[in-house]
């Protein structure tokens, strides 16, 4: 059976906040049973965009995470639900019913990904739907994916063998893996949020001039086969995908007719090293 997924590039977010403005166009003062309650107009934010920031200037990057719910194969909320209030569609879209969950306040807590959002006035727990009811009369794709601009977000059906193959060809990601909640919203590029980089210059100190083409070598605690590059014409040089606080790394700098550097990094979050003179 094909069930709905959700793929978001995280390269290709921008943070302009359409996908979330879709969403309060189609929910803000529409009902849509049984399958939600009208979304208020402040405070609530049923596409999210988170934002980080890596780096020390001037190597500095900002990438954006937009968080819809993860429409959970095994939904922490479906637990803490009583009267079956939340439940899962055979095609894979998790349901708030706004008539059962009146009152239970305490499905704000149940989700980790902190996606459930309270209405004060209607007495309701509330989140993404997928835009069920658009699904439901032949949408391909919710609003928040069609008002995407850069074409940062794929909403496609597909079986779950189907999916494994994707999520390995694609590179894709989970976000909170360690929840074990089995989302179906899948990230690619995803390192540029969860994880860190270690960057620097490489210059020639007697000639005054960028060292380009000098090898780095990047080395762990662990055996791990070491990670290479090479600076480009400004002597800048990046690792990234690194994980945060993974402690000892070694690099090594080596350059034709210069002698070889060795440095030590512990590694806590990203981090510019800044001009390395030969
Ligand atoms: S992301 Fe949260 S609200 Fe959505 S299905 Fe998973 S546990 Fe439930
Ligand atoms: S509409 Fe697309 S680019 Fe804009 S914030 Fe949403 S996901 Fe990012």
């Amino acid at each position: 059976m094909k069930k709905w997924n959700l793929i978001i590039d995280i390269g290709k977010c921008h943070d302009c906040n359409n996908c979330f403005l879709a969403c309060k166009d189609e929910f803000f003062e529409n009902d849509f049973p049984p399958h939600s309650s009208a979304q208020p107009r402040h405070g609530h934010r049923w596409m999210n965009i988170l934002r980080h920031e890596r780096g020390q200037f001037p190597k500095v990057d900002v990438s954006y995470l937009p968080l819809p719910c993860m429409h959970c194969d095994d939904a922490d909320c479906i637990k803490a639900a009583k009267d079956d209030a939340i439940y899962k569609r055979e095609d894979g879209i998790v349901i708030i019913d706004p008539v059962k969950a009146k009152g239970q306040r305490g499905l704000v807590d149940s989700c980790p990904y902190g996606v459930i959002w309270w209405n004060e006035t209607l007495d309701l727990p509330q989140k993404c739907t997928f835009c069920t009811h658009l699904l439901d009369e032949g949408w391909a794709r919710p609003r928040c994916v069609q008002a995407c601009p850069t074409g940062a977000m794929q909403f496609l059906s597909a079986e779950d063998s189907g999916m494994v193959q994707l999520i390995e060809s694609e590179k894709l990601e989970i976000w909170h893996p360690e929840y074990g909640l089995q989302p179906r919203v899948y990230y690619k590029n995803l390192y540029r949020f969860s994880r860190c980089f270690i960057a620097g210059s490489i210059a020639l100190k007697d000639v005054n001039e960028c060292a380009e083409g000098a090898i780095v070598t990047l080395k762990d605690a662990s055996d791990k086969v070491p990670d290479t590059g090479k600076t480009n014409n400004f002597g800048d040089f990046k690792f990234d995908g690194l994980e945060e606080k993974s402690g000892e790394h070694h690099l090594t700098i080596e350059y034709p007719g210069y002698p070889t550097q060795e440095l030590q990094v512990d590694l806590e979050v990203s981090v510019d090293l800044g001009t390395i003179f030969l």
